[in-house]
């Protein structure tokens, strides 16, 4: 991902892009399609901090089946919006996730780097189901080789921040999805 940044963030207004409301509506139908999946199961969501935490709090929230959580945290871009191309694990699972249905849970995938480390991650621990689930999507960005099985939303190849997603940690609070 590049994008060339030469003006003051600051100055900038960040446009709303996806609504509190839309996003309301795709995460109920996420939550749908997960409970008929799981059903009768007690799968462990994986959330990837910081960024997907709103995400987790409000998909769970939607869920009737059991479940249980736990985060992982990777290296971020930094207060860059350039990937660095380079992944490190910051925060491994507490969760003994062997054996067990397992979900990632992401606020977006870019380049899908992320998402490749933690797929090699997690199947090491060796659980009975591995699925990835995602509010965003940069699908034309993506190098991924393997389905995401929830998609909230493909967005083209665009910086965007709120509802957790931030720039320079800032931005987070939004309660919609926002582009500069
Ligand atoms: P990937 O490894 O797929 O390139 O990037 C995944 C991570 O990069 C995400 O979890 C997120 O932290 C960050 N990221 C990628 N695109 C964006 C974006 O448009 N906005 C924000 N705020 N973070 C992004």
């Amino acid at each position: 991902m590049g994008f060339s940044f030469n003006f003051r963030l600051e100055k900038k207004k960040p446009r709303k892009y996806i609504s509190e409301r839309k996003i309301k509506l795709r995460v109920r139908e996420l939550a749908k399609q997960i409970n008929k999946d799981y059903s009768g199961k007690c799968p462990v969501f994986i959330g990837v901090l910081n960024g997907s935490f709103i995400f987790l709090a409000d998909l769970i929230r939607e869920l009737s089946i059991e479940c249980e959580i736990d985060f992982l945290k990777l290296s971020s871009y930094g207060d860059s919006m350039i990937s660095s191309g380079k992944v490190k694990l910051l925060k491994d699972l507490n969760a003994e996730i062997k054996g067990r249905d397992v979900v990632i849970v992401e606020d977006i995938v870019d380049t899908g780097l992320s998402l490749k480390f933690i797929k090699n991650l997690i199947t090491g621990a060796k659980p009975k189901s591995l699925r990835f689930a995602t509010l965003l999507f940069k699908k034309d960005i993506s190098k991924l080789k393997f389905k995401i099985d929830y998609v909230g939303f493909e967005i083209p190849n665009e910086f965007v921040v709120g509802y957790g997603l931030d720039f320079a940690q800032r931005y987070r609070n939004l309660k919609g999805i926002y582009v500069f």
